[in-house]
């Protein structure tokens, strides 16, 4: 449901240019993600597209229901509205299942045994067109004796795709053609929840999202979600992967960066949502210093081509 602030504007999913935000509710969003979260609303509404939101709660152990509702209140106090329905990925668990049950009869899916330290290990020895820290695909090698031998030790498996080493290619609408050799990753987590990579694309394809606007640190994993996409039959839809706002220290911004949630200017610095939003757009050069502004007003102003391409930096 919508909360009280953020009116839906009708019905949505028919439109193959809705656009979406998919927050993990693991904490409350600080202004970059707000910023994010501007912009991906603006692609959509400019556009004359819907806007979702689904949260992405699939970590039993950091998603929290009072994050969730943190996130939608700030969205709905810088005046973003959605529309319904608000999804959820922990209630959607049967189609991710379906989708890996699918992928499973086609011969794609592998258990994986690997620790994180032995996935380094073999990353950091291995050459080729791999990029750095992708798996190597030292489980689909075991032989019949080693997996059982694995299977007998009771440790679950993560379950993977046999990426087949596809290179594959995208246009991005910031950073035009990326091209990637895709490793075989993750699409179920040995804890037994369906990992992003997978849920991320069956959700994306089941509520027809057109176009995905996200931060720029989520471009290196858009070609392995345009394999799983590939190999799901579901439409690819654009992308615009969005630059990031940073801290002081030039990394993206974080609490250990200080104020840096809504909540937080508003103690430190007295900002009222309202002067949040002005920054933002000053930084999007989409406002003038000093100017106040509405959603509604930046959704006029803005032309997706002239967005910045460098990252912002914010002092909490
Ligand atoms: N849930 C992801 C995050 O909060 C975003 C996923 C996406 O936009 O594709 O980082």
């Amino acid at each position: 449901m919508n909360s009280p602030g953020a009116p839906s504007r009708g019905a949505v999913g028919t439109s193959s240019r809705d656009g979406r935000f998919a927050p993990s509710p693991s904490g409350p969003l600080h202004l970059g993600n707000l910023r994010t979260a501007l912009l991906a609303w603006l692609f959509a509404r400019s556009a004359g597209a819907g806007f979702l939101v689904r949260i992405e709660d699939l970590d039993p152990g950091r998603s929290r229901p009072e994050h969730e509702a943190g996130q939608l209140a700030d969205l709905a106090a810088l005046g973003l509205d959605w529309d319904a329905p608000l999804v959820r990925q922990s209630e959607r668990r049967q189609l991710h299942r379906a989708a890996l049950e699918r992928l499973r009869a086609d011969g794609r899916v592998y258990p994986c045994w690997c620790t994180r330290a032995e996935i380094r290990e073999a990353a950091s020895a291995a050459h080729g067109p791999l990029p750095e820290g992708a798996y190597r695909g030292t489980c689909r090698r075991l032989t019949a004796a080693e997996r059982a031998d694995r299977e007998r030790s009771g440790r679950p498996p993560a379950l993977r795709l046999d990426a087949g080493a596809a290179e594959v290619g995208f246009e991005d609408r910031l950073h035009g053609r990326v091209e990637q050799v895709v490793d075989d990753l993750v699409l179920w987590r040995n804890d037994d929840t369906p990992a992003y990579n997978l849920a991320v694309v069956v959700d994306d394809g089941d509520q027809r999202i057109g176009e995905i606007v996200r931060g720029d640190d989520l471009l290196e994993t858009t070609p392995r979600q345009l394999l799983v996409q590939r190999l799901l039959d579901l439409p690819a839809p654009s992308y615009a992967h969005v630059p990031l706002v940073l801290g002081p220290d030039g990394s993206r911004l974080a609490k250990r960066h200080g104020a840096v949630t809504l909540a937080d200017v508003q103690a430190v610095r007295g900002w009222e949502p309202a002067d949040a939003l002005a920054w933002m757009a000053r930084s999007l050069g989409l406002a003038e210093d000093g100017e106040r502004v509405t959603p509604a007003l930046l959704e006029e102003r803005f032309r997706p081509a002239r967005i910045p391409r460098e990252p912002t930096t914010f002092s909490g």
